[in-house]
């Protein structure tokens, strides 16, 4: 790139030309103070008029087209730093030819057309800054704004805002007296600490870890690289989630990451979009680098659930032209090996089928550098830490983070380390906070924020919990039947019991009923599973009766009811139940059926249901014994 391109004189040599012509002329001799200081600010004018005219002449060029910076990304990892090889980019004399790659890509993604194209507002690209010497009212016209540059060489993250704004038309507002208004309405750089605390209020959003960067205000604002902004669009996600609105920033800062939010709230795409857009500054794989593995791995629970984040990853990561492999039990090593073969920049897994393909050599992970666990605390009570730690032990070493506060520096760990790569970024998601995640994080993570939305463990906010003492199966039966007759419920309805063999006595009771009901426990095969899910999703079938195992993560879009047959052995998993409901934004309804058993769950859930403004505690719950005081409390006292 740099070969061909011309340049303009620099400041500096116009100056120096200047300098010389002055010499030439002046015979030399003394200055008194107040002609040295006449002769400096002749000279300040002069220079801004030069700078003034540089710019004005900047302003009208192009940029380079985007295939090309993102060669340089490319670039930068095998040689020198982004920034540095940003540095001596200077804006350009002629208009360039446009590359045909970044004339589809622009078609494709942002709708420029040939017709339109002229008409975008460019700013350029440089590293000097240019001082306006303008009133603060002079702010609000914009218009002279296209042309602004920045001082510091820019990080990866503003110049994916730089480039969005760019493809939009957009010009920032830049500071002006904006204490007063509310922060919808400031430009980002108007935002004082102040605002971001509101705002935060406003999200429910609370941090834990040393400098965490602000949340995103908007998409628009996120950082993330334009190509990923068109799919989001495609996709049709028009706001960010709050997990999203604080995790991706941080995420896209090569922070370690402990995101806490409530089940339905967008995880999947909080740490997936951050993780294609490391992977889009990635080389390509070619046929050679394909073998050394992909470049992320997503480690799940559940079968389930892993398919379910490969849906979710697929949505964006196709269009980006990215391949996702997802390697679980239920399907033949030969299958899954096949799907290696051809080589994808993302896997998603269950540990155990993991470390199987890792120990068989059917996949290794030598440029794998960013680990996603999700739901980490039931992969934890699944007993798959052995199985993680191997996972972890495979991973080249090369790329660990430094165990201080290096950690939390994103420059430092943004930075090229060799070969193909960064430190090594791993990220925990969860929706429930048990002690068990406060010490594998310990284990696997290196100063990681911690983001909570909401309450940890909370319930859903759009989710009316209601608890009925019930006792006896034939009176739950009646119940059930009572409440599916009512009219007020439509398909489709998840109904859950404790143990594999109470699936079937429900299903029965409820194709009584009229609603067609699949069964959903870890007795069935994979195939049976997924035909179960399917159905349910696509409206064949009317109910999903399932023990936990459905509890955690699945989604399966308008449940408009979660009925616990029997209640959860725990309020974790009784939280998991009924987030199957009231999903993005959704409301939704969760009855739960108790009795004298559940008494150790008492507590918790009066808790619960009395934080929920959506539900009440009845009495009987109420005034119960058992929800007097704490389950170990309790315990301890008889
Ligand atoms: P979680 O993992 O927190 O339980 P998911 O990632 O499964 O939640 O997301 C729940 C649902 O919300 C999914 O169907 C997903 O497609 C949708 N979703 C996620 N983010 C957004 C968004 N920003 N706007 C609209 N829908 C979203
Ligand atoms: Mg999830």
């Amino acid at each position: 790139m740099s070969e061909v391109r011309r340049t303009p004189l620099s400041i500096e040599e116009i100056l120096e030309k200047k300098k010389k012509n002055e010499a030439l002329t002046s015979k030399p001799k003394f200055l008194s103070r107040k002609e040295r200081e006449a002769l400096a600010l002749q000279k300040l004018i002069e220079e801004k008029k030069i700078k003034q005219a540089q710019l004005d002449h900047a302003s009208k060029t192009d940029l380079s087209s985007k295939p090309q910076e993102r060669e340089r990304l490319g670039n930068s990892r095998n040689g020198g730093h982004t920034n540095s090889s940003y540095k001596n980019q200077k804006p350009k004399v002629s208009e360039p030819s446009i590359n045909p790659e970044a004339k589809l890509l622009e078609e494709r993604y942002m709708g420029i057309t040939d017709n339109n194209r002229q008409k975008k507002k460019r700013r350029i690209n440089s590293d000097k800054k240019f001082v306006f010497d303008w009133d603060a009212g002079e702010d609000t016209s914009l218009s002279n704004l296209s042309a602004y540059v920045d001082t510091v060489p820019r990080s990866q993250i503003e110049e994916n805002r730089r480039r969005v704004d760019e493809l939009n038309g957009i010009k920032r507002k830049t500071l002006t007296d904006v204490d007063n208004v509310h922060w919808s309405e400031k430009p980002l750089s108007g935002m004082k600490e102040r605002d971001w605390r509101i705002f935060k209020e406003d999200f429910n959003i609370s941090t834990k870890g040393g400098s965490v960067p602000n949340p995103m205000r908007s998409w628009q604002e996120s950082g993330l690289p334009p190509e990923i902004l068109a799919t989001i669009k495609e996709v049709g996600y028009k706001e960010p989630s709050a997990i999203q609105r604080a995790a991706i920033p941080i995420a896209l800062s090569c922070r370690d990451v402990i995101g806490v939010a409530e089940t339905g709230s967008g995880k999947t795409a909080s740490f997936v979009l951050p993780l294609l857009s490391y992977i889009i500054e990635m080389p390509t794989l070619t046929e050679v680098t394909k073998a050394d593995g992909p470049y992320a791995i997503i480690l799940a629970p559940t079968r389930e659930l892993a398919q379910q984040i490969e849906q979710e990853t697929k949505k964006f990561a196709s269009r980006l032209g990215f391949r996702c492999v997802s390697i679980v039990g239920g399907h033949t090593i030969g299958e899954q090996s096949l799907n290696l073969q051809e080589g994808a920049e993302i896997v998603i897994a269950t540990p155990g089928r993991l470390v199987d393909c890792i120990e068989r050599r059917i996949l290794v992970l030598g440029q794998c550098c960013y680990v996603i666990m999700d739901e980490a605390d039931r992969m934890i009570d699944m007993g798959f830490e052995e199985q993680v730690n191997k996972i972890l032990d495979a991973l080249p070493v090369t790329n660990v983070k430094p165990d201080n506060e290096e950690a939390e520096n994103s420059q430092l760990m943004l930075k090229y380390l060799g070969g193909k790569d960064r430190y090594r970024q791993t990220m925990m998601y969860t929706a429930t906070m048990p002690p068990a995640i406060e010490r594998i994080a310990r284990q696997y993570l290196r100063r990681p924020a911690t983001v909570i939305i909401g309450n940890a463990g909370q319930a859903v906010a759009t989710v009316e919990q209601r608890v009925e003492f019930v006792s006896g199966d034939e009176k739950r039966k009646r119940r059930m039947g009572e409440i599916l007759n009512s009219g007020d419920f439509t398909a489709p309805v998840i109904v859950f019991v404790n143990v594999k063999k109470n699936c079937d006595m429900v299903a029965r009771e409820l194709n009584r009923l009229g609603w067609k009901a699949v069964i959903l426990h870890g007795g069935k095969s994979q195939e049976q599973r997924e035909l179960a899910l399917q159905q349910l999703r696509d409206g064949e079938a009317d109910a999903l009766v399932a023990t936990d195992l459905a509890g955690r993560g699945i989604d399966v879009p308008d449940v408009s009811l979660v009925l616990n047959f029997q209640m959860a052995k725990n309020i974790e998993d009784y939280t998991h139940r009924i987030g199957r409901t009231g999903r993005a934004g959704k409301s939704g309804v969760a009855i739960t059926f108790l009795s004298n058993d559940d008494q150790d769950t008492f507590y918790s859930l009066k808790q619960m249901l009395s934080e929920s403004t959506l539900s009440k505690v009845p009495d009987e719950l109420k005034r119960h014994e058992a929800a007097q005081a704490k389950f170990v409390t309790r315990k301890a006292i008889q």
